[in-house]
């Protein structure tokens, strides 16, 4: 059926240019105003959705855009009709690692062992297209590309590199790290429980880890433990199916259900000298993946905030309430616009934050600024999203919810606002303020 065709079947044709033909001039120009203000009122005129409001897109280069948009279009097509359910449910969808096999986006920064090589700017590019629909899926990763192959390719050996590393880029082997304890989690840096002890032939590991991502499948788990006699901490490569080792599912999350989080306990776990870490001397070590890592994190609070902003904004332009769409409601207008200078102020300061991480400027307090601001601010972003939506704000399938619980975990993990408040501190005033 023809366009004309099809207005003909809803409006009389005939008798409507009947009409229009006995206007006079005054009130074919007052028809007119009015088709134009009904016109801008329509969906496919308002502006587009997007949470870049000040172009940061345009920085990258053109190759880098088509890795963004193929990361953008996998999650949308592959993994947002998934992650309700599985949020849901608590379960990890194990199908999806398959899929993304394909993108070649682990270990992205890393130099050799089959990994891409791309500026960290790109990682946390990732990182943010990836959390924009969903953070559980973006911790994921978090955990196996930046905490555990990070750990192997900043403190293992040339061999550790070499088994490791290219079957965990192409996620043929999945990776956990294990650093925080029941009893111990801000204070890791002097007091570790966990403990390891040489034997003169393996390594005895014997303590209890909280959680741990991944670690309930993940065929390597990096475990920090206290040497017994040294007091240093040291890293091992704990193997799947070690018969010391047990990690048991931690329930009853109200944040991102879809993550794996265990408790592992190490009774007496062996593990050999060449699983030891190698370059892995002291907690300094352990510190610089953190520091690399807490970056990544900065930028998956940047993606939560956006895939909550974009969910608000695209459902108050729909939402009509009083006859109109919410959007047009000052006080509603007023949150949107908090929600996206939060984020483009998020933004901004992430691509500064890789750019000296691609100069190789970044500090522990660098890292730790980003990620107390963006953590902070995401909060702020995702209840605001939520309070426009009204009820279906706690609706799971809005997507907001989600994003809402979710925001919780990101400002607890990798170092809570006050561990990484006090790094910053004592980098502006030279005085340390943790407690020794
Ligand atoms: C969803 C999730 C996933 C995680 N994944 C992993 C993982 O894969 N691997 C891993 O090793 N860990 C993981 N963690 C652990 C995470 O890093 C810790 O939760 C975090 O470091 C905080 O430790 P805690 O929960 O024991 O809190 P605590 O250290 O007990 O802190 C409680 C409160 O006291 C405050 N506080 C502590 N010390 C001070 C101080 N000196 N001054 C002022 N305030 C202080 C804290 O800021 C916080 O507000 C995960 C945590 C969560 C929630």
């Amino acid at each position: 059926m023809d366009q004309l065709a099809k207005i003909n079947e809803q409006i009389d044709l005939s008798e409507a240019m009947k009409s229009l033909g006995q206007l006079d001039e005054r009130q074919l120009k007052g028809l007119m105003k009015m088709l134009k203000t009904k016109r801008k009122k329509g969906q496919s005129d308002l502006p587009p959705i997007t949470g870049d409001f000040y172009n940061l897109d345009l920085k990258l280069t053109q190759e880098q855009r088509k890795l963004q948009m193929e990361v953008r279009n996998f999650m949308e097509d592959e993994v947002r009709p998934l992650v309700n359910d599985h949020w849901n449910r608590a379960k990890f969808p194990h199908e999806i690692i398959e899929k993304f096999k394909k993108l070649n986006i682990t270990g992205v920064p890393y130099q050799g062992y089959g990994c891409p090589n791309l500026p960290f700017l790109m990682e946390g590019i990732i990182a943010q297209e990836i959390a924009r629909v969903d953070v559980s899926i973006s911790t994921f990763f978090g955990v196996h590309s930046g905490l555990a192959m990070g750990s192997i390719y900043l403190c293992g050996s040339e061999e550790q590199k070499q088994e490791w590393l290219p079957k965990m880029q192409k996620l043929d082997a999945i990776g956990a790290f294990g650093l925080t304890e029941p009893n111990v989690g801000s204070g890791v840096a002097g007091g570790l429980e966990t403990t390891c002890r040489f034997d003169g032939e393996n390594w005895i590991l014997n303590g209890q880890k909280k959680w741990i991502g991944n670690a309930t499948f993940a065929d390597v788990i990096i475990i920090w433990a206290r040497d017994e006699v040294s007091n240093q901490v040291k890293g091992f490569l704990v193997r799947k199916g070690n018969p010391g080792f047990k990690a048991e599912k931690m329930e009853d999350k109200m944040a991102l259900r879809i993550v794996q989080n265990a408790i592992i306990t190490l009774t007496d776990c062996r593990v050999p000298e060449s699983d030891r870490l190698q370059k892995a001397d002291s907690f300094k070590d352990t510190a610089k993946v953190l520091r690399m890592t807490r970056a990544g994190v900065a930028w998956q609070a940047v993606g939560c905030a956006r895939g909550a902003y974009e969910s608000a904004l695209k459902y108050t332009r729909k939402r009509e309430q009083f006859g109109r769409p919410i959007a047009s409601y000052q006080l509603i207008q007023n949150h949107l616009v908090e929600m996206v200078s939060n984020l483009t102020a998020m933004q901004t300061l992430v691509f500064r934050l890789s750019e000296m991480q691609d100069a190789d400027l970044l500090t522990d307090e660098h890292a730790s600024l980003a990620k107390v601001f963006c953590s902070m601010r995401t909060r702020d972003v995702v209840s605001r999203a939520r309070e426009v939506m009204g009820g279906n704000g706690i609706l799971l399938e809005y997507d907001v919810a989600r994003f809402v619980a979710d925001a919780e975990a990101i400002y607890s993990y990798e170092g809570t606002k006050e561990i990484n408040s006090l790094i910053v501190g004592r980098a502006i005033t030279g005085y340390s303020a943790f407690v020794s």
